[in-house]
């Protein structure tokens, strides 16, 4: 019996892994998702069987067991099913919230004293309230600007220095629970102290790194469970957490330790009325815009958060379609920070159906510019933004989409308004741009229907 269970769970691994791999790519992402999530299930089955088997549970603790579940499962699959696509970045924290919380729990609630205990409180408690400000940072009910703690930094090394020090003295002393319980108000504080500081545009990172502390904290809670399938599961969460921080800190070309000390980017999207904006900007019909591109030879479509907010996603491939029927040559330029969470656009788009082949990422695109005829942005703001080539500004440093390197450029938005950096985009004054002011999902139904109505 034991070796079937052994072998059943190192089925679960293997589905993990080969879910994984073929996330990799949009073909067969979908696929990668229900490999993994069949995995999971047939790992917790297994573990309904191994606790049966061994008589663990009490009666009590298995009706806590499979009301707590039950009450779980449905309210995770009811808040994934009713979301809307512009909240999905929240509720992604939200789950990395729970997820270190409750392996932290797990550690609490342990009464063997060991290293894997103390680290799953510590990385567990960070993530649960770093989490908790990430999701309410994106949220819109928390600044997004820099919330900076007088003396943060010592406060967080004081915190870090408190915390191990009591960690080594639970192990040492055998368990003393009021110990761990010290642990555990060091790390919820320290979450706090993580989160607050970070500013507007280097939020993609900190949230990455929070997904890989929730992995590494349940891979702890395996250790402190003996649980096979959750340390692979937690291992393999918290490695892919951690490529795609160093990932995203190289998007945004800055060290991870500069963006952890906090202080970039000032967050809140101040509004700017159309015309307002400090230097004269050139505006563009939507009929004319149309008519630019229909005559354009090469098109690259910028999409940006805007796009996700006005769900505008099919009416921007319906257009991408149109043109590349009129033989123009239609790719998309993503950048990799673009949106409020990792792979926003790519999920977007895939939801709409872009093929998958006129997806070209940053590096792929910004050679392409400087032979594009127009380059139309949809909704974006920060990720174009020229300021970010010089120093002393929240996006400074951040590699951008070259777009002001195509023969000319249009931007679709509402307004002069900023972006999630919360900075004037000096893209908009440039001579070779025109801005057309409109809803993204209103203004390319204008474009298509421009495109019919002047172009046919
Ligand atoms: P931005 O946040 O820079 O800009 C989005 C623009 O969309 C705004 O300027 C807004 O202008 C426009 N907009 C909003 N609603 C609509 C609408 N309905 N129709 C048309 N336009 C609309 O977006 P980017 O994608 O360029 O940049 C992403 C930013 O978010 C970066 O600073 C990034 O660091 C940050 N971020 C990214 C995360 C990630 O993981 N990808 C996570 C957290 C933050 P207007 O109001 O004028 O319409």
């Amino acid at each position: 019996m034991n070796t079937t269970i052994h072998l059943v769970y190192l089925a679960c691994a293997v589905s993990f892994v080969i879910g994984l791999h073929w996330m990799n790519a949009p073909a067969t992402a979908r696929r990668g998702n229900q490999i993994s999530a069949a995995g999971m299930a047939l790992a917790i089955l297994t573990t309904v069987v191994v606790l049966v088997r061994d008589h663990t549970v009490t009666l009590g603790a298995a009706v806590a067991l499979v009301i707590g579940s039950a009450a779980g499962g449905l309210a995770g699959l009811l808040t994934a099913r009713r979301v809307q696509m512009t909240a999905m970045p929240q509720l992604v924290s939200l789950f990395n919230a729970v997820g270190g919380g409750a392996a932290a729990l797990i550690a609490l609630g342990d009464r063997t004293a060991s290293v894997f205990g103390v680290l799953d409180v510590a990385i567990g408690g960070v993530t649960f309230t770093g989490s908790l400000v990430a999701a309410g940072k994106l949220a819109g009910r928390i600044p997004g600007r820099p919330i900076t703690v007088p003396f943060g930094r010592w406060l967080s090394a004081a915190l870090t220095a408190l915390a191990a020090a009591l960690g080594v003295w639970f192990v040492a002393d055998g368990g003393n629970q009021w110990l761990l319980g010290g642990v555990t108000l060091a790390a919820l504080a320290g979450g706090l102290l993580l989160s607050l500081p970070i500013g507007g545009a280097d939020m993609p990172v900190v949230i990455s790194l929070l997904n890989a502390f929730t992995g590494t904290a349940v891979a702890m809670a395996g250790f402190v469970l003996d649980s096979t399938p959750l340390i692979i599961a937690g291992g393999l969460v918290g490695a892919a957490g951690a490529i795609l921080t160093k990932l995203m800190a190289d998007a945004m070309n800055r060290p991870i330790s500069a963006i952890m000390a906090g202080g970039y980017g000032t967050g809140d999207a101040v509004a700017v009325a159309t015309g307002s904006g400090s230097a004269a900007v050139r505006e563009i019909t939507a009929d004319d815009a149309a008519i630019q591109l229909a005559y354009a030879s090469k098109v690259v479509i910028v999409p940006g958060y805007g796009l996700a907010a006005a769900q505008a996603q099919h009416e921007a491939v319906a257009l991408a379609e149109a043109l590349t029927e009129r033989g123009v040559e239609v790719t998309y330029a993503i950048h990799p920070v673009a949106g409020r969470m990792p792979g926003h656009m790519n999920v977007l788009l895939a939801e709409a159906n872009a093929p998958y082949q006129q997806l070209k990422d940053l590096e792929e695109s910004n050679p392409e510019f400087a032979r594009t005829d127009v380059a139309l942005i949809i909704g974006a703001n920060d990720v174009t933004n020229p300021a970010a080539r010089r120093p002393g500004n929240p996006v400074s440093g951040m590699p951008i989409l070259d777009v002001d390197k195509a023969r000319s450029v249009i931007v679709l938005k509402r307004s002069l308004g900023h972006g999630y950096a919360g900075i004037d985009n000096e893209l908009y004054s440039d001579p070779k741009t025109a801005m057309l002011f409109a809803d993204a999902k209103a203004g390319l139904g204008a474009l298509l229907s421009g495109l019919h109505a002047y172009a046919d």
